[in-house]
């Protein structure tokens, strides 16, 4: 019953609820993605592999030797390169049909709109409370979906916002690092949490442009601890907080 062509997406096409239709319809996606450490690794893998078809990659950071135990994109060699670059190597060489490009700065209150405009889906999840809290008023303002997905240690989660839905924003979700404005430095962290993290966050792009919206993790996280596996994803719903300073202000006018 089913005809495995050996072409790219053909093992994907077959699945009913993808089909070919909607495999054509991720050639028009435009997806921003901000970093590309662990999770965003496996996350941007699977959105190449998959077949997204514009990706921007906004990466400013330098490859060193304690990123290879999780940054599956970066190979032992590419130790000094910048990792927009050697991802947009791999990549490439992954998928040539996806058109990748390559932002090698860091985004901040001055060149966001710059950055994030065009693009119609916003991959967060950088280091600092000050670049997430900013990426998260820039998708409220301008009502571009962004998932963010995150791990530490051998937990991790997922969860998107969607503010044309009015969904709670990252501020609902983490009220106190609205208010934190360093960087909170290195933590232990392995490449189990960072793939499914990176995979889990992944799906919620591929929902959005496959036409499964309302399936997507908003109002909610899927939290999971991977090491030495304590057999259990959990759900924990997060409606949106009235008195949320930030989405407060978007959301009511
Ligand atoms: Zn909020």
């Amino acid at each position: 019953m089913f005809n495995f062509e050996d072409t790219r997406y053909n093992r994907q096409e077959q699945m009913p609820e993808w089909g070919k239709e909607r495999q054509e319809k991720l050639k028009e996606a435009k997806v921003a993605v901000i970093g590309a450490g662990g999770v965003k690794s496996t996350f941007l893998m699977a959105l190449v592999a998959g077949g997204i078809g514009n990706i921007r990659i906004i990466e400013f950071d330098t490859i060193e030797l304690s990123n290879l135990n999780r940054q599956v994109l970066y190979r032992t060699d590419d130790i000094g390169r910048t990792k927009g670059q050697a991802a947009l190597t791999t990549l490439t060489r992954l998928n040539p049909d996806i058109n990748i490009e390559l932002i090698e700065e860091k985004i901040s209150e001055n060149n966001i709109d710059n950055l994030l405009k065009d693009w119609d889906f916003i991959v967060e999840g950088g280091e600092s409370p000050a670049g997430r809290n900013l990426v998260n008023e820039y998708c409220l303002q301008h009502k571009k979906p962004f998932t963010h997905a995150s791990a530490q240690f051998s937990y991790g989660y997922a969860f998107s916002v969607v503010p044309k839905e009015k969904s709670a924003c990252f501020a609902c979700f983490f009220p106190e690092d609205h208010t934190r404005p360093e960087h909170t430095g290195a933590v232990p962290v392995n490449v189990l949490s960072t793939s499914l993290a990176g995979s889990i966050g992944a799906a919620e792009v591929f929902k959005w442009f496959l036409g499964y919206q309302d399936r997507m993790l908003t109002n909610k996280r899927l939290c999971f601890s991977s090491l030495l596996l304590s057999g259990e994803f959990t759900v924990e719903q997060q409606s949106r907080r009235e008195d949320c300073p930030v989405c407060s202000i978007h959301y009511n006018n």
